[in-house]
């Protein structure tokens, strides 16, 4: 199982390609939650969202061990985060996207000097692909959260919380295959055990807690439905799913319209761009999903990328707005 020293280690290993991201507060939304509510804003990060730890720190290491090509399978933050610093470490980089992929994401990956290839519709399609190219040209598959390097690199959200926050109480993160949450739980977990730490997932995607109160890894169906297109696994990894049912605390969800009034609340009020996927740590806070009781209360907002053609179709009116 990852460790304390592993997230330490990454952090010191990929301090200089990634960023201390702010920790934003908001009267508005600590006065509406009855709690001080900070927001760790991972939708500032380079790349926009926080999966440019976990990639750097695998790839930086696998540059090390000769690798001299890299693929993943991902038209989101993944595939961008992945593009993004194998073409700093001037390592070549396909990204594997779904035929149907949104077209400023593809760009993105390009702006990054990733080369994109066109595969399927299904993440079933797209990882085999990926796994076959990094073979073929003896170069190295980069997985989204199911490895130690990804989920040690993710957990340096934790060390920031603790060392941002003082005397934190509760952090709520999003899960979508746990690399985010398994790392951050090691950093905070093994740090102080008293800093509690909350789940999210959306309704739709309820694959983790079911997966906890059976037990064991279950697959769940139409997770694809969910606006939160940064969660829409279909089931948490084998090694994250284990540090969850070790540390976690609790796991909660949220209603697709829960988490499209926080993002807007959070657009409106707060001015920051924020996508669904990081929407749901807010939508639990000011749903009443968390018994908060005055808490010091760290929000993981995991993202910003947001189609800006799609947005008014995610946006509400929020009560009080003009
Ligand atoms: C990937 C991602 C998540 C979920 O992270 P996991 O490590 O897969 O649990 C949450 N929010 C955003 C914005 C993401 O890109």
């Amino acid at each position: 199982m990852v460790q304390l020293e592993d997230v330490l280690r990454a952090r010191g290993r990929i301090v200089d390609s990634v960023k201390t991201t702010p920790i934003l507060k908001s009267r508005q939304l600590s006065k509406r939650c009855e709690a001080q509510i900070f927001l760790k804003s991972e939708h500032l990060q380079t790349t926009g969202s926080f999966k440019i730890r976990g990639a750097t720190n695998r790839v930086i290491q696998a540059k090390k061990e000769g690798v001299k090509f890299v693929a993943a399978a991902s038209s989101g933050n993944h595939g961008q985060a992945v593009a993004y610093i194998a073409n700093n470490l001037e390592i070549p980089a396909t990204i594997v996207v779904p035929t149907d992929a949104n077209e400023s994401k593809v760009n993105a990956i390009k702006e990054y000097r990733g080369s994109v290839e066109y595969c399927g519709t299904t993440s079933a399609e797209r990882i085999p692909r990926a796994k076959e190219l990094a073979e073929e040209l003896d170069g190295m598959f980069i997985p989204p959260y199911d490895h130690p390097d990804i989920i040690a690199g993710q957990g340096t959200v934790g060390l920031e919380i603790l060392e941002q926050v003082e005397d934190v109480d509760t952090v709520i993160v999003p899960i979508g295959g746990g690399g985010l949450m398994s790392g951050t739980l090691i950093a905070i977990k093994e740090k102080n055990p008293n800093v509690r730490v909350i789940g999210v997932e959306p309704e739709l995607g309820y694959d983790t807690k079911l997966s906890l109160e059976r037990g064991e890894i279950t697959p769940v169906e139409g997770t694809h439905l969910t606006i939160a297109d940064g969660i829409r696994t279909t089931q948490p990894g084998t090694l994250t799913f284990p540090i969850l049912q070790k540390y976690l605390d609790e796991l909660v969800l949220v209603t697709e319209d829960e988490i499209r009034y926080a993002m807007s609340f959070v657009m409106e009020r707060m001015k920051q761009l924020i996508e669904p996927s990081s929407a749901t740590t807010v939508a639990a806070a000011m749903f009443d999903k968390v018994n908060l009781n005055h808490e010091k209360v760290v929000c993981v907002i995991s993202g910003g990328n947001v189609d800006l053609q799609k947005l008014s179709e995610l946006l509400v009116k929020t009560e009080g707005s003009n």
